[in-house]
């Protein structure tokens, strides 16, 4: 393999141990509730991840788990006594919930403050605007720090992003739009979808079609960071066809062990932060 691989895992567990290092002497701890709706397998080891990560750089966590037919009434009452808490820092409900819950509704009701997934409105906003201080979608905000590991220099390369979905693929646009990029967006209905890819500089993937980039789509030297999560006959894989590919591109995140790990360290590090603007410290 000729391209550089970027290493989720080992730039991951260097920011969570930095976050460990600054919050060790803090008082209280900062301490994320994370709330679980329903038996999805999935998102129980995701958040059986998330909440090991936590406690092993020392934040506190506190699960709040429901059967699948919680009423959304429960979940709103849930969600606005934690905005009240002061003890709490940051939000966190994992996604997806069952059919008859609304999620945009319930996503709304956290305070943007403690909203440690970036999800709510006014954060998303904020970095449509480049306000400052928004918090940033983990997964789109780990893709960045990854990025920004091959020291490419941003302006007005073509970005191109495969996926369009609230939680990856716009989130990851406008990052990129924000660095002055020049940003394309596809999705599942986009026409030539391999000639538009064939001019990227940095290709996101984010669509979760296994090895659906070949070598032929992508540009000599380009960067590619592959979010997607696929199985091939029990084995895990990317959106990216990863062996052909990473002979011909400058740099690519494995699958597993590139963006997963940031995913997580980036959900630590918005509740960190979440902790120093509530406290001011
Ligand atoms: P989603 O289903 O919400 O969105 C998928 C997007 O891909 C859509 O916009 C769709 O139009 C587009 N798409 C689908 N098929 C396509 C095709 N053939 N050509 C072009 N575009 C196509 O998914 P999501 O939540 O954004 O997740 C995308 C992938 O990333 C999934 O595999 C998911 O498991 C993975 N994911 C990984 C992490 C992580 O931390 N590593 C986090 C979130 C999502």
């Amino acid at each position: 393999m000729t391209a550089v691989l970027l290493d989720g895992k080992q730039l991951a567990a260097r920011i969570r141990n930095d976050i460990k290092q600054k919050i060790t002497h803090l008082v209280p701890t900062p301490h994320l509730a994370v709330i679980l709706v329903g038996n999805d397998d999935a998102s129980k080891i995701y958040v059986h991840n998330k909440l090991k990560a936590a406690a092993e750089t020392g934040i506190k966590t506190t699960l709040y788990t429901f059967d699948g037919n919680v009423s959304e009434t429960e979940l709103c009452e849930l969600i606005s006594k934690l905005n009240l808490n002061s003890d709490i820092n940051g939000i966190m409900m994992q996604l997806p919930l069952p059919k008859h819950l609304n999620e945009l509704k319930l996503l709304n009701l956290i305070n943007p403050e403690k909203d440690v997934d970036g999800f709510h409105p006014i954060n998303i906003g904020k970095l449509q605007n480049g306000t400052p201080g928004a918090v940033i979608a983990a997964t789109p905000k780990g893709i960045l720090r990854l990025l920004e590991e091959t020291h490419i220099d941003f302006a007005g390369k073509h970005a191109v992003i495969i996926g369009r979905s609230q939680i990856v693929g716009k989130p990851a646009a406008m990052l990129l739009l924000n660095k002055d990029c020049t940003v394309t967006i596809c999705h599942s209905l986009t026409q030539n979808l391999s000639e538009i890819v064939k001019s990227a500089d940095i290709l996101v993937t984010a669509c979760g079609c296994p090895q659906l980039v070949k070598a032929n789509w992508v540009k000599n030297g380009a960067c590619v960071v592959d979010v997607g999560i696929n199985r091939i006959d029990g084995k895990l894989c990317g959106d990216v066809d990863f062996i052909p590919v990473a002979e011909k591109v400058a740099f690519i995140t494995p699958v597993p062990g590139g963006v997963g790990p940031m995913t997580i360290a980036m959900l630590l590090e918005n509740t960190y932060e979440a902790y120093l603007k509530q406290t001011k410290s």
